[in-house]
């Protein structure tokens, strides 16, 4: 049975979607997106992931195709007409299609935003890689200052994936001025004598939603959090690395730039903080 995917409006199966070639998230990346984690079929952190999509639209003076109410009842809709257990849900609102490629916006009034969804299976909970870590490159952010705002001009980041590909490691992390900004995909974290250490929220990194549940349980369990930036160098003298995405939860770095952290082994603290997100989000899961 063929995909069935959402397209400003109807449930249709993949291979018939269409999508105007005037639309402004095809020709110029004017589109923002978000992806929300499924488990037991359940949406993990749905609110966290809305709340974020009404600031990045608002951001771009971009306006909500349909109504979050709606919203829900679409991502439930996909995950229901493709059966999906464990996995995701894949959302991406677009400026629209103008009548021509222009650079100025068009009115919002006069030219509807596009909206597209669609889901995929992925193993999430007892996934080999999230569990057993893995090893990042450091690569210069070369991406735009609004990195907060979570838009689909993802070229930068899928070229530093790339990078780390083709150097036999699994992901990259981003350095600005000396200091890592996140992943290409993730937020980046260090631990180190039991202080979980990550960058500040700014424009600099993605507002991610794992990484404010990371942090909140974190406190919860009265372990130590210090939000400020750090250095490769620190990180390599870590005694734990991790990152946090909706699809990765917390997952170990055990490597970076060749470098092993700790015993190169996933340490406790991260290894931790992935089973209380795991059990925590299936509780909260709607
Ligand atoms: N940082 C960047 C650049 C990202 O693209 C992502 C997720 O795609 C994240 C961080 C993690 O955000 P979240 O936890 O909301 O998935």
């Amino acid at each position: 049975m063929s995909q069935v995917v959402y397209v400003n409006g109807e449930y249709v199966a993949a291979e018939d979607a269409k999508i105007s070639v005037f639309d402004r998230g095809f020709l110029m990346a004017d589109a923002v997106y978000e992806v929300t984690s499924v488990l037991g079929g359940k949406l993990i952190d749905f609110e966290g992931h809305v709340t974020r999509l009404q600031r990045s639209l608002s951001e771009l003076q971009m306006m909500a195709p349909v109504s979050m109410d709606e919203l829900l009842e679409i991502h439930r809709q996909i995950i229901a007409r493709n059966n999906i257990d464990e996995g995701g849900v894949y959302l991406q609102v677009t400026r629209g299609a103008d009548v021509a490629r222009d650079f100025v916006w068009p009115d919002p009034e006069v030219v509807k935003g596009g909206i597209v969804l669609f889901g995929f299976e992925k193993p999430l909970v007892n996934a080999k890689v999230l569990e057993e870590g893995i090893s990042v490159i450091s690569q210069p952010d070369e991406r735009w200052g609004r990195r907060d705002i979570k838009t689909t001009q993802l070229l930068y980041p899928s070229f530093a994936k790339m990078q780390a590909k083709q150097q036999g490691a699994g992901d990259a992390w981003f350095v600005e001025e000396g200091y890592v900004t996140e992943g290409t995909a993730n937020n980046a974290y260090i631990v180190k004598d039991g202080v979980i250490i990550t960058r500040q929220l700014t424009n600099d990194i993605l507002h991610g939603i794992t990484r404010a549940a990371i942090l909140r349980f974190a406190s919860e369990a009265q372990m130590k959090v210090e939000e400020r930036p750090f250095t490769i160098e620190e990180a390599q003298s870590a005694d734990e690395a991790f990152v946090t995405s909706a699809t990765g939860f917390a997952q170990p770095v055990i490597k970076i730039d060749g470098v092993d952290i700790g015993t190169g082994k996933p340490g406790p603290i991260s290894v931790r903080l992935r089973e209380i997100y795991t059990e925590e989000m299936r509780k909260t899961a709607v």
